[in-house]
């Protein structure tokens, strides 16, 4: 059987270096806000290119923290309303509304299914503050059109960089192309950590000062609080389990480029829209490589039988969810058709030469 993800043979591909760390983390006696946190922060920082990385407990926390942290500082309150794209994973406007603000949903392309830029513009109102733009599937969304939309309505842009560490648009990464971002290193992202774990990137001073105390209890200095905050870190086992994975988080999505390469070169059925393979190589990491067809649910239990797995991301679209009952009468078609018909192939850096072969060979045959 091929395996969604083999996660096993992810992290044994470092075995040693990781283990190390485990054994070394575990008899020094200090297990948060360590010198592997700070460590990690700074080679995340200096591979990212922002001046601030900020380890965090998970990728929602980051997302949470960052929307937190700006309604703090007064740039953002209750009831004022943050832009994302109608198909993202649901933790995205989990962040917003879980601030008491309103997110504002945009459709997507349908050849990139990432945020349509121009449809955005037609959505802000007075209360817009922010646009929460989401690199989904690895492949990063951005223009110079944005940043004047953002420019000319004062809107922050805040990146949700989950799915898309390592991808750059003309030269500069994903998490440094917009006031914040949030990352996740849940096991199943590109860079995974061992558990829950996550981190924020900015270049913003007080952004920074003021997500640093709020993910400590709203404090900046022991016993003395100045926010009602939270308690989201990021443990010393998982920041040296990361911060070794780092340093091989460029092979491996050169690995991901590869296999996404063969998938679309070969694979050649009539019944499946495969994805846009970016004019720049460097805008995409294929954390997910998802097909398109009007056959999906047919084509996924065909995939089974010949012992290949297969994820669908996602089966329901935020607005129809019970969690958002007040959206479940909105129409948002281009999502709808999106979640209708996608199915995600494996696609993972320590897949063989045979297992690639296989997956094509019977998409082919479906
Ligand atoms: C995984 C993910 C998150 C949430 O990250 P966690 O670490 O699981 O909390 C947020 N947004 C997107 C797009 C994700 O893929």
């Amino acid at each position: 059987m091929i395996k969604f993800l083999d996660l096993q043979k992810i992290n044994l591909q470092y075995q040693n270096e990781i283990e190390t760390k485990l054994l070394e983390v575990f008899r020094s006696g200090w297990y948060l806000m360590g010198n592997q946190l700070s460590n990690f922060e700074k080679n995340l920082s200096d591979y990212i290119g922002a001046k601030h990385s900020i380890g965090v407990a998970n990728g929602l926390d980051a997302l949470r923290l960052i929307l937190r942290a700006y309604m703090e500082m007064g740039v953002m309150k209750a009831g004022d309303e943050v832009i994302v794209p109608s198909n993202t994973y649901i933790a995205s406007i989990l962040a917003i509304s879980d601030n008491g603000l309103t997110p504002v949903l945009v459709e997507p392309e349908i050849n990139t299914y990432n945020i349509d830029i121009s449809k955005i513009e037609e959505k802000i109102t007075s209360k817009t503050k922010g646009i929460l733009i989401v690199h989904l599937q690895g492949r990063v969304v951005f223009s110079d059109e944005l940043t004047e939309i953002a420019k000319k309505h004062n809107l922050k842009i805040i990146e949700d960089n989950a799915q898309a560490i390592g991808a750059a648009w003309k030269g500069k990464k994903t998490g440094n192309l917009g006031d914040a971002a949030g990352f996740s290193f849940y096991p199943g992202k590109n860079l995974g950590a061992l558990g829950d774990a996550g981190a924020v990137t900015t270049n913003d001073d007080d952004l920074a000062k003021t997500i640093r105390a709020l993910a400590n209890y709203g404090s900046n200095q022991k016993y003395v609080n100045i926010y009602k905050g939270l308690n989201s870190r990021l443990d010393e086992i998982q920041a040296a389990v990361l911060d070794v994975k780092l340093q091989y988080i460029d092979n491996e999505n050169n690995i991901r480029r590869q296999i996404a390469k063969r998938f679309i070169d070969e694979i050649n059925n009539p019944a499946i829209i495969l994805p846009e393979y970016p004019a720049d190589e460097n805008e995409h990491v294929w954390h997910l490589f998802v097909i398109r067809s009007e056959k999906r649910d047919q084509l996924q239990a065909y995939l089974t039988e010949n012992g290949i797995q297969t994820l669908i991301h996602y089966p329901i679209p935020p607005h129809k969810q019970e969690a958002y009952k007040e959206w479940n009468d909105l129409s948002f078609p281009i999502s709808e058709k999106i979640h209708d018909e996608v199915l995600t192939l494996p696609l993972s850096p320590v897949m063989s030469e045979e297992e690639i072969s296989r997956i094509i060979a019977v998409t082919n045959t479906f």
